[in-house]
């Protein structure tokens, strides 16, 4: 999972959804850890993101945020 620091808005909206997997670095949100499976907190956490900003994959592929 990673997260865009140019497009991030520090909303916080991803830590507080998902705190063991993002933290607020600053104004910007940094994955916590750089390897996280896609489970379904951080995929929701990617869905909730106004900005976009949050990227999941797995095994290469795009797997958040959902349609
Ligand atoms: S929810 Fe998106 S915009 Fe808000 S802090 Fe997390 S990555 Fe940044």
């Amino acid at each position: 999972m990673t997260v865009d620091r140019g497009r991030c808005m520090g909303s916080g909206i991803c830590a507080a959804l998902a705190g063991s997997f993002f933290t607020l670095e600053g104004d910007r949100s940094r994955p916590v850890s750089g390897e996280t499976a896609p489970d379904e907190t951080v995929l929701d956490a990617a869905d909730s993101c106004p900005a976009g900003a949050i990227t999941v994959t797995e095994d290469g592929r795009v797997v958040g945020p959902r349609d």
